[in-house]
């Protein structure tokens, strides 16, 4: 039966994470028609709040995809790959792997780097590849194991080569600086529903110049109609009709992306480092231990640990869940193994762990 929603409930996930309030309020909000004037006034904020998100230069294009990061990850590939291109995929999980199998379906000649599991890629492997590759892709934190991967490194590669890079930013942006312009990345997608505690349903993506200029010497048009760039820019920009975008969630993400930058993006990355630390410790005596060996392979948002011996995984989470308390096992390779805890947006803060450990000491004695 569905359960009451109202219910208080722990949501440890990593993803969704728990609607901001501010957001959450902007949900009453009444409905207006997605070509309305005020609409379009919401939306300019929304894309030079996203640019700020991103780290991009000025002219770099921001807008909401009407689906979730799955569709950002589509969207890249569908307008910046053609069949026979070479792609590099670094796929240290399940995520990549999914990076992969996108950029495959739109033809691509896809390379694989990949790396032990738990453990980051390794810049140089990227590098030994690079060979005519037209565009490298890659995981900044992997989800599915907790590994964070080194962009910036990567990046310079990319750059070096002449290679697009795209950037699966589903776990970092919004919860820790971004720097696309910087690093040099030229495509970046999340989910509303990690980082900035909005509903699930969209993904923020911003599209470098560098990628606008492959998209327009494209020999073919791009195969994803819903997704294309120009006719992303017909709305966003020349205010046209494409499709009907979900106002109501534009309303949502606008209000949680700007809780998000004015608490700061400092100021969220100590957030999730305090809370973080604050979790291993009061986990290391029951036996939980970081799963993730380098500490600088570590993504700070998704805490990755290692069960006890003789751990009842299903038990135990089944026994938290029966107290409103939802915390994320492995997946694939690691399901049994681990505990993925989520600490994005809502969900780095003490309050939902203190919970946690409460439960786990009268579950566990
Ligand atoms: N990329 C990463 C790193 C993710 O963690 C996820 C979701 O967990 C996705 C992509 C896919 O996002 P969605 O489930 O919103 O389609």
């Amino acid at each position: 039966m569905f359960e009451d929603p109202y219910t208080e409930h722990v949501l440890l996930t990593p993803g969704p994470t728990p609607i901001h309030p501010r957001a959450q309020q902007a949900l009453m909000r009444p409905m207006l028609g997605h070509m309305d004037p005020e609409i379009f006034a919401l939306n300019t904020e929304i894309q030079a709040d996203l640019r700020a998100m991103y780290g991009t230069t000025d002219t770099t294009f921001t807008a909401l995809l009407a689906g979730t990061g799955s569709l950002g990850m589509e969207a890249g590939f569908a307008n910046l790959v053609e069949s026979g291109d070479e792609v590099l995929v670094c796929a240290n999980g399940s995520f990549g792997r999914r990076m992969a199998d996108m950029a495959a379906r739109y033809g691509a000649n896809v390379r694989l780097v990949t790396a032990p599991l738990g453990e980051a890629i390794n810049p140089d492997d990227v590098a030994a590849q690079m060979n005519g590759v037209q565009m490298v892709a890659v995981v900044h934190g992997e989800t599915s194991t907790g590994v964070l991967n080194p962009v910036p490194q990567i990046a310079q590669i990319a750059r070096q080569h002449g290679a697009l890079l795209t950037v699966d930013a589903v776990t970092t942006a919004g919860m820790e600086p971004f720097h696309m312009a910087e690093w040099g990345v030229d495509y970046a997608y999340t989910g509303a529903q990690k980082c900035l505690s909005a509903p699930p349903g969209l993904a923020p993506v911003a599209i470098s110049d560098r990628a606008m200029a492959r998209y327009h010497a494209r020999r073919t048009p791009t195969p994803l109609w819903y997704c294309d760039f120009e006719g992303l820019r017909d709305y966003w920009e020349r205010h046209t009709y494409h499709h009907t975008v979900p106002v109501n969630l534009h309303y949502a993400l606008h209000a949680a992306l700007r809780a998000a930058l004015d608490e700061g993006m400092l100021n969220r990355k100590a957030r999730v480092q305090h809370v973080g630390q604050a979790i291993q410790t009061a986990l290391a005596p029951l036996g939980f231990t970081p799963y993730v060996q380098r500490p600088e392979d570590r993504l700070p948002t998704v805490l990755a640990l290692r069960l006890p011996d003789g751990f009842d995984d299903a038990g135990v989470r089944h026994a938290l869940r029966q107290r409103q308390i939802s915390v994320t096992g492995g997946l694939g390779a690691t399901a049994g193994l681990i505990w993925r805890l989520g600490l994005m947006g809502e969900t780095a803060r003490p309050a939902p762990y203190r919970a946690l450990m409460n439960a786990l000491e009268d579950l566990l004695g």
